[in-house]
């Protein structure tokens, strides 16, 4: 159990119809790219030239949105606002029956297939979840903060630990259920720091999922949790004498997931929202799940 100071969320570039190719332009090539995403629609370029390079915000939202199926809770008001307001800040939460729903249940619904089907049964043999996006869906906050993350109204959203908040990915408990039935042990790996590793298990938990403590590997910015961590610790220039955690998405996730498999565990797949969830190796076999809210390097 590894739980501790995540660093602020890495900056994020708020919608993402481009993300999908900022972090990976420089090792993989744009056709390979669109391939492993499913992503068809081409990044805008970093530096633009012309405005016509670029995709207008106002309909990329739009577009998001109908792809969730947006819908308005009348019941579920947003954690951290009032609720004795006069006109309460109700949530939003996507449609069970619209495309995110069926795109991401048929991902789902065929890593199950192949996890029961194509592996060798081994002791030891894993899978491993990412958290936000990945096995608990987020949009409901996504829509709140207008896609801009702020580290303190997240937490609120984070430790209201309601499923009626942050539900089920569709068709991931169901996935989960389905490789522990084949043998396969559950790890969850987050940026989310150890001050919600608690709220985490318990969201998880509420929403379906069967969460081993243990297993749940959340950042811990001082490494003195993680040792596997420790050169991550390097000195801030920005304040002489102290230090900071000077590791990427990819090189935590990556270096967590060598800490487990060094333990004896072969993590046959990796699920994970961001491509910096499933780079870096240390997985058999990676599983993108549709994300078009917001891009984490
Ligand atoms: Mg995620």
């Amino acid at each position: 159990m590894k739980l501790s100071l995540r660093s602020p969320r890495p900056t994020r570039t708020a919608v993402a119809i481009a993300s999908v190719a900022t972090g990976m332009a420089l090792t993989v090539p744009s056709l390979a790219l669109a391939a492993h995403s499913g992503q068809s629609v081409p990044a805008p370029p970093a530096n633009p030239t012309s405005a016509s390079q670029i995709q207008n915000i106002d309909q990329v939202k739009t577009a998001i949105k109908g792809y969730y199926g947006d819908t308005v809770s009348s019941t579920v008001i947003a954690p951290g606002t009032d609720p004795q307001a006069a006109n309460p800040t109700y949530i939003h939460t996507f449609d069970p029956d619209g495309a995110y729903a069926h795109e991401v249940e048929a991902i789902a619904a065929k890593a199950g297939k192949t996890l029961a089907t194509h592996h060798k049964r081994t002791a030891d043999k894993a899978i491993l979840f990412d958290v936000d996006d990945t096995t608990l869906n987020t949009y409901s906050y996504e829509i709140f903060s207008n896609f801009v993350y702020n580290p303190a109204t997240n937490a609120n959203f984070v430790m209201a630990a309601d499923p009626q908040v942050f539900p089920a990915v569709p068709g991931m408990v169901g996935l989960e259920k389905k490789a522990e039935a084949h043998g396969y042990d559950v790890y969850f790996l987050t940026g989310r720091p150890l001050a919600q590793a608690g709220a985490t298990v318990a969201n998880l938990r509420a929403a379906g999922y069967d969460v081993n403590p243990e297993h749940l590997f959340t950042k811990d910015a001082t490494a003195k949790s993680e040792p596997w961590l420790a050169s991550c610790i390097v000195p801030d220039p920005a304040n002489p004498g102290q230090t900071k955690f000077g590791c990427s998405t990819i090189q935590y996730k990556s270096m967590t997931r060598e800490h487990i498999e060094s333990l004896g565990v072969d993590i046959v797949a990796n699920f994970g929202d961001q491509f910096s969830d499933l780079k870096g190796g240390f997985a058999d076999s990676t599983y993108k799940i549709p994300n078009p809210m917001y891009y984490l390097p």
